[in-house]
């Protein structure tokens, strides 16, 4: 029987605010465990939570970017649980009046449906120390600020799935709501998964594969547990409903404990946070402080004149894409600025294995090289020496040209003179093209390019070695 997977994805992105969401520290990451904690995050008894009003304005960017509605009143509830890495024993999240709803993301191909993206606190971090047998806790990452971002089960394969979040994450950046580093898991997904034959219109038993930190494993994780539920379903056996753990070293999953219910948090209203009230005067400013996000950029980009593909190209990378804007400041031609991050700058920068950030070439040298090359200041083919020595050294363009000889010379005395050196030394092949064969052409300008060197201007050699050739 052939069956159909049927996806919904709960992705979970910290919001980049300066301090955590109920209490001052410090939101940052990394650095030294448990130095970032309060009184307040860590749960002490008659603590009280403040609100970081800061979260409610990333979250109402984040359901803008992402076409939803922004609700006038929402409220935080308190989720009941207990474990390790939640010191209060519950969370703080919003679950009967969320912030945002009803949204969706255009992959392309469909529009997947956001249910909804409500504001919660993370929890602390576990570290397993399988040698000492101990397990030791981190609560840096309590109280950081996260919307979860919910669909409706409208995700049908491991690709869509890996589409949506590709979408997500850039969007969230564009916004500036989120970093979406996947591998330090500030954006991580959930894949709630069931099958069903393909003519069924029932769901199957769904399982839940909990924090997923690359598109790579949620890609992977979606494929095994397919084949797993669909053995399962063909040895006539029953898909349990539970939470799953991906292990990316053996790609299986396994169970982690069998799937809870809403009921089983025992939710209730949060007594201590009073409910939250954005007028629509509020989410007019924040609309219109919105930054151009990717599809508004990349329609920017077509009217430039830039290819479907390198403008694709450009905006899947935000920190490349505001390189390519800055540098067409400096220098107005668009195509050409794009030619050259494209073919050249991008080739250095993935054999360096650097971002574009750490690699920080100022854009307004890379558009003046580019308008050296064009203005044929320099020779293509110097312009991309230029460009390596510049990733090594960050120096001037044309510092590095005029130190390393390579300017362009339009003295045409010592061109002809070359042509004619050349010309005589090779009798052979001028006959042959003036007898027709313009193969020889190419023979000649390289030895002409190698005898004059980086400085010579390949335009006007080929002039002059058409003239002496045809006269
Ligand atoms: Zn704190």
């Amino acid at each position: 029987m052939k069956y159909q997977t049927v996806i919904g994805l709960e992705i979970h992105a910290e919001l980049l605010t300066h301090s955590k969401v109920f209490c001052s520290c410090s939101a940052e990451f990394g650095g030294e465990e448990n130095i970032r904690v309060c009184p307040r995050c860590s749960g002490m008894p008659g603590s009280l939570p403040l609100f970081n009003r800061g979260a409610a304005e990333l979250a109402v960017k984040a359901g803008l970017a992402l076409n939803c509605k922004i609700n006038n009143f929402s409220a935080f509830d308190r989720k009941n649980y207990f474990y390790p890495d939640l010191p209060k024993a519950y969370q703080i999240t919003q679950f009967n009046h969320p912030i945002c709803s009803d949204g969706y993301v255009d992959i392309g191909t469909k529009k997947i449906r956001i249910n909804r993206i409500h504001i919660e606190e993370d929890a602390g971090k576990l570290i397993h120390d399988e040698k000492r047998k101990i397990s030791l806790a981190d609560y840096n990452r309590c109280g950081i600020p996260l919307i979860e971002i919910v669909t409706e089960p409208d995700i049908r394969s491991a690709e869509e799935a890996k589409a949506f979040t590709a979408e997500v994450a850039l969007a969230l950046k564009y916004a500036g709501v989120c970093d979406a580093k996947m591998e330090q898991g500030s954006l991580r997904c959930d894949v709630n998964i069931s099958i069903m034959p393909e003519s069924s219109k029932v769901f199957g038993t769904r399982t839940e594969i909990k924090n997923l930190n690359s598109l790579r494993s949620i890609g992977r994780a979606i494929e095994y547990e397919f084949s797993r539920q669909k053995k399962l379903l063909e040895s006539g056996e029953r898909v349990i409903q539970q939470t799953l753990h991906w292990n990316d070293a053996t790609g299986v999953t396994t169970a982690l404990r069998s799937k809870e219910e809403a009921h089983d948090y025992r939710y209730f209203p949060e007594p201590d946070i009073p409910p939250m009230f954005i007028t629509d005067e509020e989410i007019n400013t924040i609309s219109k402080a919105m930054p151009e996000m990717p599809s508004a950029r990349k329609a920017r980009y077509l009217s430039l004149g830039l290819s479907d593909a390198d403008a694709s190209l450009l905006i899947a990378d935000k920190a490349l894409s505001d390189f390519f804007d800055l540098a067409v400041k400096s220098y107005q031609n668009p195509k050409s600025v794009a030619s050259m991050i494209i073919v050249e700058f991008l080739r250095h920068i993935n054999d360096s294995g650097f971002s574009v950030e750490e690699i920080a070439l100022p854009p307004a040298d890379l558009a003046q090289l580019c308008k050296m090359a064009d203005e044929g200041t320099v020779s293509r083919s110097a312009a991309k020496d230029i460009l390596k020595q510049m990733l090594k050294t960050l120096e001037d363009p044309m510092e590095i040209a005029k130190k390393e000889n390579m300017l362009m010379s339009n003295d045409t005395s010592a061109v002809e003179k070359t042509a004619d050196e050349i010309l005589a030394a090779n009798p052979k092949a001028v006959e042959e093209y003036r007898g027709g064969s313009a193969k020889v052409f190419g023979f000649l300008m390289g030895q002409m390019c190698r005898t004059l060197g980086k400085s010579a201007n390949p335009a006007i050699i080929k002039k002059i070695l058409e003239e002496k050739l045809n006269s």
